[in-house]
C-alpha cells in the first residue's frame, strides 16, 4: 500500500494548527520554494507542488476533515485507488464522497501564470495569491443529488455493515423510457382545432394569435400518462449500501447514480449517505481510538496491579505501575478501531479513576487512619504555589 503524504509535515505545522496557521505556513513555504525564486531548481519545484497540494487539502474544511479522518484524500471516487485494502464495491456502493475534489491545479496554475506574466514576479505573485479561479466545466444536466442520514450502532460502525435503504427518488419513467411522450400519433389541439391559431378580443378588435396550448403547431404532443410528460417518476427504491469498517460520525458515502434521474434521459445524480453512529454505554470513540474510564482501588493504584480491561475484541490485560494517579492514561496499542483505509488500527486509551474505599468497617477506618499517619504527604501542597 502506498504511503500517504503527511500534509501537516509538508507544511511544517502541528495537526492542531488552525486555518490561519496553515495559511501562514503555506505562504511562507510557497514563497521560499517558488519556481521564480529558484530557477532551474527541480527539487524546489517539487517541493512547491507538494506544498500546494498540502494546502489544497488542509485549507478546505471538507477535504481537511476527510483527510484527518481517513489519513488520505483521494481525487477519484474509486475507493480501491489509494487505500488498496478495501474489497470491491458492493452493489451500488460508490465509496466515500471524494467527488467534489478539485485536483490541485497547483503546478499548472503556476506555470500558466509564469507564461502570462512574462517573468514579472510581482504580477505572478498577486495572481497566484489572489482569488482562486476554478474553471467551470460545462457538465451535462444531470439529475439532482440526494442526501440521506443513516443511523448505525457502535458495533456496526466498527465492523462495517450492509444496510438496505428505502430511497425516494425520481427514476426514469418506465412507461415512456424517460422521453416524456408516448408513441401514439399526435392528437389535434382541442383549443384551436388544429389550426394553430386562436382569436383574441382586444377591446372591440379581434386578433388572431398563435394558440397558446399547442404553441401554434395545431397538434398536441402526446404526453406519457405515467409521468405526465416529465420523463421521470417518483418511486421508492431499495438501495443496498455497504458501510466499510471504521465508519464514524459524519462519514459520508456516495452511491453513484442513485440520486434523481436527469430530465429527458440525462444521467442521474448521486446518493449521499451521512453516517451517524450511536454512542456506546462504555466505549467512547475518538476517531480510530477507543477511550474508556477504568475504576481502580486505592490499593491497586498505590501498589500497582495487573487489571483485566474490556476492549472491543474482548478482555485485555493492563498493567498499571506503582503510584498510578487518577486521570493517568494508558495506551493499549492497536486495540482500537481497524481503519481499512489507513491499513492500521487505532489504540485503546484507558483512563484510570481511583475510587476511595467506602470505609464502612471500623477495621478499615483504623487502617486508613494508620495510613494517614504513615503517609504524611500533602497532595495539595503544590496548589498553593499556583494560586
Ligand atoms: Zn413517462
Ligand atoms: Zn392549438
Amino acid at each position: 500500500m502506498a504511503s500517504q503524504p503527511d500534509y501537516y509535515a509538508t507544511l511544517s505545522v502541528p495537526r492542531s494548527a488552525n486555518a490561519d496557521e496553515i495559511r501562514k505556513a503555506y505562504r511562507r513555504l510557497a514563497r521560499k520554494c517558488h519556481p521564480d525564486l529558484n530557477p532551474g531548481d527541480k527539487a524546489a519545484e517539487e517541493r512547491f507542488k507538494k506544498v500546494q497540494e498540502a494546502y489544497d487539502i488542509l485549507s478546505d474544511p471538507k477535504k481537511k476533515q476527510m483527510y484527518d479522518q481517513f489519513g488520505f484524500y483521494s481525487e477519484s471516487g474509486a475507493p480501491g485507488g489509494a487505500a488498496g485494502a478495501r474489497p470491491g464495491p458492493g452493489m451500488g456502493f460508490g465509496g466515500f464522497d471524494f467527488s467534489d475534489f478539485v485536483p490541485p491545479a497547483a503546478g499548472g496554475r503556476a506555470s500558466a501564470g509564469h507564461a502570462g506574466a512574462g517573468g514579472n514576479f510581482r504580477d505572478l505573485f498577486s495572481q497566484f495569491f489572489g482569488g482562486r479561479e476554478r474553471e467551470e466545466q460545462p457538465r451535462p444536466e444531470r439529475g439532482g443529488d440526494l442526501e440521506y442520514a443513516l443511523n448505525i450502532d457502535f458495533w456496526q460502525a466498527i465492523r462495517g455493515t450492509q444496510v438496505r435503504l428505502n430511497v425516494n427518488r425520481h427514476d426514469g419513467c418506465a412507461a415512456c423510457g424517460g422521453a416524456g411522450a408516448d408513441t401514439g400519433a399526435a392528437a389535434l389541439c382541442p383549443q384551436c382545432n388544429g389550426s394553430g391559431n386562436v382569436n383574441q378580443m382586444v377591446g372591440a378588435m379581434k386578433f388572431s394569435i398563435g394558440c397558446p396550448r399547442c404553441g401554434g403547431s395545431g397538434r398536441l404532443k402526446n404526453t406519457c400518462p405515467s409521468c405526465h410528460g416529465d420523463g421521470r417518476q417518483a418511486r421508492t427504491e431499495s438501495v443496498e449500501v455497504r458501510i466499510p469498517p471504521g465508519a464514524q460520525l459524519g462519514s459520508r458515502l456516495r452511491v453513484a447514480g442513485k440520486g434523481n434521474a436527469g430530465a429527458m434521459g440525462a444521467p442521474a445524480g448521486d446518493l449521499y449517505i451521512t453516517v451517524r453512529v450511536e454512542p456506546h454505554a462504555f466505549f467512547r470513540r475518538d476517531g480510530d481510538d477507543i477511550e474508556i474510564q477504568l475504576p481502580v482501588t486505592v490499593s491497586e493504584a498505590a501498589l500497582g496491579a495487573k487489571i483485566e480491561v474490556p476492549t472491543i475484541d474482548g478482555r485485555a490485560l493492563l498493567k498499571i505501575p506503582q503510584g498510578t494517579q487518577t486521570g493517568q492514561k494508558f495506551r493499549l496499542r492497536e486495540k482500537g478501531v481497524e481503519n481499512t483505509r489507513k491499513g492500521a488500527r487505532g489504540d485503546q486509551i484507558v483512563e484510570v479513576v481511583i475510587q476511595a474505599p467506602k470505609a464502612n468497617d471500623e477495621r478499615v477506618r483504623e487502617i486508613l487512619r494508620e495510613l494517614a499517619r504513615l503517609n504524611p504527604e500533602d497532595p495539595r501542597a503544590d496548589i498553593w504555589t499556583k494560586v
